[in-house]
Formats: structure tokens, sequence, C-alpha cells
């Protein structure tokens, strides 16, 4: 595949490049560009082994070449334990990809092409779980990799994506890091693995990446998905999903369109969720909201990017907001009930399955991005501090009694196990 296959999803013009369709930006309307589905003709998804690399025909990557690989994608899907009376959710943990995040997916193909295509560095825009992974994938092509990031970067990503032997550099406004970036790519010529322009998104090369969520789903719930929660910043997750299951669906694999795909973001930045509430297309492709620092540090955004937009009228989706006290209630309610510690941004998608599910008939699945370990901060700042007690066996006996009961509630009858 090559650059002259991009083209414009809104216009259909032809395209190239990482800024989008000139034409419809000039309409006030940015839009990135686009692959044309893969067709899926003889993917056994009996036999699909899962992740990106799982069927690489499936990627923007010449036959033949050699999969960049770290065991990304195949992850976990974990039935949330209910209460009586509560809907099946599901949980698809991407905290268990190499760099603990869903972005693995997307650096693994984004790495390996601009490996493919000659290119000794490769550079990130990022605070968080792309740029962990860009350098991880980056470490293991062999390639060099610099992050541009911001001053805010929580330390367990200053420490990862340095011990993975990327060059970051952090700049205190967001207008230099974008030149930066643009000059990075044009006068130096380093490969971009993320976004340029933030208000276009990421490269439609790595974002193919993500149709393999939507495989594995298809390969472990068929057509029984009622919908999909997907934390979402850019949407690139998002279009990936819709993406996959148009391919699944035109190959004959799934019976029917694929689950209504739900976009959910912090109350600090919504921009989808903004344009949902507005009458018209037009309106709703042009919206702008202005974006505040949250613990949900991965989403939300200040343009409701039009290849989400589109993937949620396509599927009859919609776009919900959640305000913060509820996301970090849940942030720690999921840790505590299920055993899944994850980020703030994807305990997001699982506050909104929650009131999803209870509008829907039939399975609801949520994607948790990224592992609580990324902000370690917010965890510990919400736990508190350690106490410690003398060396009496009483002590020790009320002190837990009254902390568990503090944490989980009284002991109750009606919870049972999931199936
Ligand atoms: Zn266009």
């Amino acid at each position: 595949m090559t650059d002259d296959q991009l083209h414009c999803p809104r216009c259909g013009r032809p395209g190239s490049g990482y800024r989008g369709c000139q034409v419809c930006r000039a309409e006030g309307v940015f839009v990135n560009l686009a692959l044309p589905l893969t067709d899926l003709a003889g993917f056994n998804l009996a036999i699909y082994p899962g992740g990106p690399w799982g069927h690489p025909a499936s990627l923007p990557i010449g036959a033949g070449a050699t999969p960049l690989s770290l065991g990304e994608g195949s992850t976990p899907t974990v039935r949330l334990r209910t209460h009586n009376g509560e809907a099946e959710i599901w949980v698809k943990n991407e905290a268990a990809n190499p760099t603990w995040s869903h972005k693995d997916r997307a650096m693994s193909v984004a790495v390996a092409r601009a490996a493919e295509r000659g290119a000794s560095t490769v550079i990130a825009a990022s605070s968080g779980n792309a740029g962990a992974a860009a350098a991880a994938y980056a470490a293991r092509a062999g390639l060099r990799c610099v992050v541009l990031t911001t001053t805010r970067i929580p330390p367990a990503l200053h420490a990862l994506i340095a011990s993975l032997g990327a060059v970051l550099v952090a700049y205190d406004d967001r207008d230099s890091r974008h030149k930066m970036l643009d000059a990075a790519v044009d006068e130096l010529g380093w490969a971009p693995v993320t976004f340029i322009d933030p208000a276009i998104g990421g490269t439609p090369f790595g974002n193919e990446g993500y149709k393999s969520i939507a495989y594995e789903c298809a390969q472990q719930f068929g057509d029984d998905l009622a919908a999909i929660v997907v934390p979402t910043c850019r949407a690139d997750l998002l279009s990936g999903l819709g993406r996959g299951y148009r391919e699944l669906l035109e190959a004959g694999l799934v019976q029917r369109p694929g689950p209504r795909l739900i976009a959910v973001e912090a109350e600090s930045g919504a921009a989808l969720t903004a344009a949902w509430k507005l009458p018209t297309r037009a309106e709703q492709e042009r919206v702008r909201v202005t974006r505040h620092d949250s613990s949900a540090f991965s989403i939300g955004n200040e343009y409701a990017h039009w290849h989400g937009l589109n993937e949620l009228w396509a599927s009859n989706g919609m776009a919900v907001a959640i305000e913060e006290d509820r996301y970090l209630a849940e942030y720690q309610r999921i840790a505590r009930e299920n055993g899944l510690f994850i980020e703030a941004s994807s305990a997001v998608a699982i506050a909104a399955a929650r009131d999803i599910a209870d509008q829907t008939d039939g399975r609801v699945l949520a994607i948790a991005t990224s592992s609580g370990m990324k902000d370690h901060n917010l965890a510990a700042s919400l736990a508190g501090e350690i106490p410690v007690l003398s060396p009496d066996i009483n002590l020790l006996a009320d002190h837990v009694e009254r902390v568990s009961t503090q944490t989980h509630g009284p002991a109750s009858d009606d919870e049972r196990d999931p199936q």
C-alpha cells in the first residue's frame, strides 16, 4: 500500500501526507485521510491469533515484511461482577499490552512502516501512552525515537519512555510543540508516528493497527455485542474499530453491522458530546470546545474529529461525557470489585458502560485503554497515607475491619460471580 491510496472519507478526493484533506479544511472541517478498507477474503477468524500482526495483510506494510511485534493484542476480556438486576458488561483490558496500553497496536504498525520506508528517526507527540509505545517499538526496530511532550507528563510515563531509550523534550506551550513537530517532519525528515496536527488525528497508517480490536471482538462475541464504549481523544481508536467491523461485514465474517460505537469523553474536554447535541451534521463537524486539564489526561479534545463523528453516524452510536467525581469513583470501584487497575480515562468508559447497559438489550463492552500505573500519583493521593501501628493484634484487627468496611461497605448477600 502506498500514500497515493489515501483519500478523504468525507469528500472522496485523493490526498497525501498526515495533515488531512485540504479541501475539507478550507470548508472549516478537519478530516483525516484514510486508506481503502482491506479485503478480508480468506481471513479465518477461527484461527486468528489476534493482534495487528495476526493478519498482516490488513496492514499498510509490504508483503513479506518482518512483523514488528512485542506480543501486542489478544488482550483479555473480563466480565464485570454484577449485582442483581445489573446488565452484562465486559471490559477489554488493553492494559495487558506490552507497554500497558492500546497504543501498542498502532505504534507496532506505524514504526514498522517507518522502518520499511528507511526512516532512521521517528517522532511522536505525546504526554503518555503513545510516547511509551512509540519508544518501545522504535527500540525494537533499532530506530531513534524522539518524544515531544509537555511539562505535565506523569512521572511514571517520563520514566517509562526514557527507560526505553527515547529522547524526551518538553515545551511549555502547545504552539511551540506543534511548531517543532512540523519542522522536525518537514525540515529534518523524521517520520511521524502520532499526529502532526491535533485537529486531524493520528497517522492513517498506524491507525490501521486498531482494526485488530474489532477482529478480536468478532472472534470472541460474533454478532453478539450490542455496543462498544470507547474512551475518545482524537477518535483514532474509535475509527479503527468501525473500519475493522466494516471489513468483517464486507467479507461476511459478521452477519450484521457491528455494535453501536459509543464515544466517551471526560466532561473537561467533550467536543464529540457537544457536537452530538447539535441538530445537523454541518454544525456537528465544525464544533469547537475548550479543553481543560483533568485526571483523565489521555482523553478529551477541543475538536469533534470527523472520523469519529463518522463512526457514530454509521453505527447509530452516540457521544457521552462523564463528570470527574463519577469517573474517579469508578476508577476505585472497578479496581476493588474486579481487580482491574486501569487509568482514569478508562474508568470514564466503565462509568458510561453502566449507563449504556441499563438502556440496552444485550452485551456492552467497554475498552479499558491503559493501566492505572501510568498515573500512580492519582491512585496514591486517593489511597492516603499508610498508617504505622503499634505491634498490638487488637489494633491490627480493628484497623483492618474499619478500613475494609470503608472501602468495600458491609458484606452483601446479593452479589454473585459472573458466569
Ligand atoms: Zn475532503
